[in-house]
């Protein structure tokens, strides 16, 4: 058994360390070998970088972190069915147990006892890592890893995007980082109607143009709602989706919504937020649900249309590509929002 360099959470604290870890060596009858080709980092590794609440109760350390990647398979379990070594995939990250209420009536991405790749088990922030079969998702051979390491997060917005009408509808996404750039690209890809984004970052609102926006407007300087109003003869948006996890947003969002319009809620709130439930739902008769994960697996094959088909470009996502080793420099540049996904590779 030989070891191999990991992004570790090493201890229950702020930060991540770089350090010698071994390669597994157990491949249970029903799981997978996978050997890294790249790795994104995601949100949730801040999250994790930084120590937050989330990451306390979740994270045992040490654990090796990375859910997003693109990998080969090296080696199959003994009851595997469904892949063979040299198959190109990527992963689901939630893990279902199978047998619990939500996964029996076809709610896998909640399952009750759900396990996350890079969170409760080991991740991909290095060479090896061992996941189930049935996480394991098959790729085209002709789709550029870093954009097959993304995949995940893309599927929270297609996810988001495609969980109502969105054809002809007007649309309002709040907060255009990686998932709202990608939701832009699908709404479009979709036939969406106008999309009005809201986002602050100058880099942010550039890409969100270049992903099929129709109008990008600062929020802590353009009056949103006026926007929204002179732009629908007064009657507001038919799709809201909240990408931000900012309360302010919620609330533009919510008054910007067309009498029963529909809002599809991802961003995740640091406190919950304080919404004017009377007016802005009750008599607008608003249709509003929450979105976590992924459908699995209906999501993954509207990921694989749209990517097949060539309906949606995210290359211009991948702003920066470092060797695992630099972890650190992608850290810092996706804090100060100067980056949009950075693609890790194993050295
Ligand atoms: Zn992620
Ligand atoms: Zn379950």
């Amino acid at each position: 058994m030989g070891t191999q360099k990991a992004i570790v959470k090493e201890n229950p604290e702020a930060g991540l360390v770089i350090k010698d870890v071994p390669i597994p060596d157990k491949v249970g009858p029903k799981e997978v070998l996978l050997k890294v080709k790249a790795a994104s980092i995601c949100g949730t590794d801040l999250h994790i970088y930084d120590w937050n609440d989330w990451s306390k109760v979740n994270i045992k350390p040490p654990r090796v972190i990375g859910h997003e990647f693109a990998a080969e398979v090296v080696e199959i379990g003994k009851d595997v069915t469904s892949l063979k070594v040299g198959d190109y995939v990527s992963a689901e990250t939630h893990i279902a147990c199978g047998t619990c209420y939500m996964c029996k009536t076809g709610n896998k991405h909640i399952c009750q006892n759900m396990k996350i790749i890079g969170v409760h088990t080991d991740g991909a922030f290095t060479n090896y890592l061992v996941i189930p079969e049935e996480n394991a998702w098959k790729n085209p051979t002709d789709l550029p890893i870093e954009i097959a390491s993304i995949q995940e997060p893309l599927g929270n917005a297609v996810y988001t995007v495609l969980s109502g009408d969105i054809a002809a509808k007007d649309v309002l996404i709040t907060g255009a980082g990686p998932i709202g750039l990608m939701a832009i690209a699908v709404a479009r890809a979709c036939g969406a109607g106008k999309i009005i984004v809201t986002e602050v970052s100058e880099l942010r609102k550039n890409l969100a143009k270049e992903m099929g926006a129709s109008f990008v407007l600062d929020p802590t300087k353009e009056n949103v709602l006026e926007f929204v109003k002179d732009l629908t003869d007064g009657l507001g948006v038919d799709v809201g989706l909240e990408m931000s996890g900012k309360e302010s947003a919620l609330e533009t969002l919510l008054s910007s919504m067309k009498k029963r319009g529909r809002v599809s809620l991802l961003g995740v709130f640091d406190s919950d937020p304080v919404i004017k439930l009377n007016n802005d739902v009750i008599f607008k008769g608003l249709d509003i649900h929450g979105i976590t994960g992924r459908l699995m697996f209906q999501t993954w094959y509207q990921i694989k249309s749209l990517l097949e088909n060539k309906r949606i470009d995210l290359s211009k996502l991948v702003t920066h590509k470092f060797p695992l080793s630099k972890f650190e420099e992608g850290i810092k540049l996706l804090k100060k929002g100067e980056a949009v996904k950075v693609v890790l590779y194993p050295e």
